[in-house]
């Protein structure tokens, strides 16, 4: 058997024909298995979908309670058997609820791990290295220019602006799913323990964090508060809003934008980002190159992102590797800019 007859790359996504699914598809389908609840990869439509339950939940929380004919639950760790194919879900430290999806059939094993990061993240469930004939890997980040750091050092950039500007509102751009969670996290590991102001797009999946047990401390919608009064407070709100009239009505804001983009300072000054915090929820350079080596896998399938390197990487190594071309994953990605954050 060959990987290419476990999965397979058609315009709809991978598809495994021995299993009678697809992972993560960009059109409708008859049965999905979704790795996580960002847009470009759980979206709306599907007959019957397989995911963790805080991915079900996340895609019903984004698209109301029909968003697909059927859906299962499965745990990490569980295997599933769909068709001729095993199929088991293992933590992809993306986001939370995001998971890595493992289809084994006729004695090989591939792994579509989706999007992730081998980095700690407190509001999900750590990566899991899973031993692997064939690896699918995002490249989101895959230049070796893109090298995260320490989370940490970013927030407390960000904690030390506070402290020196007591009088200034301190705005940060987060995605609503997974980096305003993490972001909030973060600095309630560092100490901060005053109330954090959220913007209304993000009440909803952080109250299901919240829900699920996930420390955030003293959370408040901001729409609550009086906004010309916050002098002195952080408030995250979605990058689009950065720009937007919303923000005005702060005293003397600083805006600050948490995204792995935030390492290209191009990027951080073309969106008027006076405190650019370089924080993704993927894996940088090093995280993706380390994660290759570590699964054993002798083939490597990359998507979304920056292909090219990395594949170059992986055949200067003497793995095969092959870029997958699907359209549609990344153009709705949380940790890409979006396009009002960029005018
Ligand atoms: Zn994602
Ligand atoms: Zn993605």
């Amino acid at each position: 058997m060959r990987p290419e007859d476990i999965l397979s790359p058609t315009p709809s996504g991978v598809c495994c024909k021995c299993g009678g699914f697809h992972i993560d598809p960009t059109r409708a389908v008859e049965r999905a298995v979704i790795t996580h609840g960002h847009s470009d990869h759980a979206r709306p439509g599907h007959g019957a979908v397989l995911a963790t339950q805080e991915t079900l939940d996340l895609m019903r929380i984004r698209y109301g309670d029909n968003f697909a004919g059927s859906t299962q639950a499965i745990r990490y760790g569980e295997t599933l058997t769909l068709g001729d194919a095993r199929v088991t879900l293992h933590p992809a430290g993306h986001v939370l609820g995001s998971a890595q999806i493992a289809v084994e059939c006729g004695g090989l094993r591939v792994v579509a791990s989706g999007d992730y990061k081998d980095a700690g993240d407190p509001t999900c469930t750590p990566f899991e290295l899973v031993q692997c004939d064939v690896f699918i890997t995002e490249a989101t980040f895959g230049l070796p220019v893109f090298r995260h750091g320490d989370a940490a050092d970013e927030v407390a950039k960000l904690l030390h602006s506070v402290a020196v500007f007591p009088e200034r509102a301190h705005l940060v751009g987060a995605y609503s799913l997974g980096k305003a969670q993490r972001v909030i996290a973060l600095m309630r590991a560092a100490g901060y323990d005053a109330p954090i102001y959220m913007h209304g797009a993000l009440e909803r999946i952080t109250g299901y964090y919240l829900q699920r047990g996930i420390a955030l401390g003293d959370v408040r919608p901001v729409r609550l508060a009086d906004r010309s009064k916050l002098g002195g407070t952080i408030t995250i709100c979605p990058p689009s809003a950065l720009n937007d009239l919303w923000a005005r009505r702060f005293p003397d804001p600083v805006t600050a934008f948490a995204s792995g983009w935030m390492r290209v300072r191009a990027r951080a000054r073309q969106n008027g980002v006076a405190l650019p915090l370089v924080i993704s929820d993927h894996a940088d350079w090093d995280g993706l190159t380390a994660t290759i080596a570590a699964t054993g896998a002798s083939e490597i399938w990359v998507t979304h992102g920056q292909e090219d390197a990395l594949v170059h990487w992986c055949t200067s190594r003497g793995l095969k590797a092959r870029p997958l071309d699907i359209v549609g994953y990344g153009d709705e990605d949380e940790d890409a800019p979006t396009e009002a954050a960029d005018a």
